[in-house]
């Protein structure tokens, strides 16, 4: 039995993911340079000339290359895309017109409606098998995810009795946690700007388990020597012998596969945490719209520089007070970062 993505309380979000709608309008161009001829032999050495540049190349695979038209005086006409740069190029083979900027789409076509849009500006390629699958939800999937939201809620609510800012979150257990691993903000407490939940949290999971299966904390002890911090028996190595083994290949990263659950759009400093920790997904309640770098600001791992990306999904407010318990108490203000 599957839930669809309408019927749950959260929603993906998706900044600059086109709309597929077939009965959108609109869709996003960007600005090319054209050259026109009526000679078809014409078409080969612009052909070779796209080739030879890579980057230009890649810019224009989502449309067809050449534009067949008809002029006023009922003669064929080619057109072909030359650049996509601010200015015209001007290394083209001999004997073209100058180049014409205008507009192009930005993307291929999804669906059969927007082939024939675009189309009207410059045809396109057509990729229906780029559209994004739907992502339907197992009722334990829902439960899973409600009880970790709900997790996140109590741990803010305790935070703000203890007179911490209501910002907390929550990873629930998997093969290496045996328990939910809860944390919340502790700035007021600790005075330290930097103490965020996400912060928290990572640092409380690297406590918890990478100290527990990684290899052992080396330190120079007094007397210059490797000494493995072991509580119970610290034992001393000379240096240079018994080296440790490095960390493997990802143990670095504590989010992997991991689902992070929290009441707060993390702000841009925690969502790059996020990135570097190697998240598999967030799930928060409530947007920052001044701070957050989960879609509010800016959606951090869609940004192109990025080299990790994650799923952000995002609370329906309107589903807030059916779903979640005490959620109404741990509302702070807008220009708050969490
Ligand atoms: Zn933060």
């Amino acid at each position: 039995m599957f839930i669809s993505q309408e019927d749950v309380p959260w929603s993906k979000f998706e900044s600059n993911v086109e709309k597929i709608r077939d009965d959108d309008e609109s869709f996003p161009t960007m600005d090319a340079w054209i050259v026109s001829f009526t000679d078809p032999k014409a078409i080969k050495p612009l052909q070779e000339y796209l080739r030879g540049r890579p980057t230009l190349w890649e810019q224009v695979q989502h449309l067809k290359l050449i534009r067949r038209g008809v002029s006023s005086s009922e003669e064929t006409i080619f057109q072909v895309v030359v650049g996509v740069s601010p200015y015209p190029p001007n290394d083209l083979p001999a004997g073209y017109s100058t180049p014409e900027q205008c507009q192009i789409p930005a993307t291929p076509s999804l669906t059969r409606a927007q082939l024939k849009m675009k189309n009207e500006l410059w045809p396109t390629v057509f990729t229906p098998h780029l559209l994004p699958a739907e992502i339907k939800f197992t009722e334990a999937e829902v439960k899973r995810i409600t009880e970790g939201l709900q997790l996140a809620v109590d741990e803010a609510v305790r935070a703000r009795a203890i007179g911490e800012l209501s910002i907390a979150g929550c990873l629930l257990p998997d093969q290496y946690l045996d328990s939910p691993l809860v944390s919340h903000d502790t700035r007021v407490s600790t005075g330290h700007p930097l103490r965020h939940t996400v912060m928290n949290l990572v640092r409380a999971l690297a406590d918890k388990v990478l100290m527990d299966t990684r290899a052992p904390l080396v330190v120079v002890d007094p007397d210059n020597n490797l000494v493995i911090a072991d509580t119970d028996k610290t034992t001393s190595i000379s240096r240079g012998v018994d080296t440790p083994s490095p960390l493997q290949n990802g143990e670095g990263y504590q989010l992997t596969g991991r689902t992070l659950f929290i009441t707060h759009e993390p702000c841009l400093m925690c969502t790059m945490a996020l990135v570097h920790s190697r998240v598999k997904e967030v799930f928060y309640i409530f947007p920052m719209a001044q701070t957050g770098g989960c879609g509010s600001r800016a959606l951090v791992p869609e940004l192109p520089t990025i080299n990790h990306r994650f799923n952000v999904w995002r609370f329906k407010q309107e589903k807030l007070a059916s779903t979640l318990s005490s959620v109404e108490t741990i509302v702070i203000p807008e220009n708050l970062d969490a």
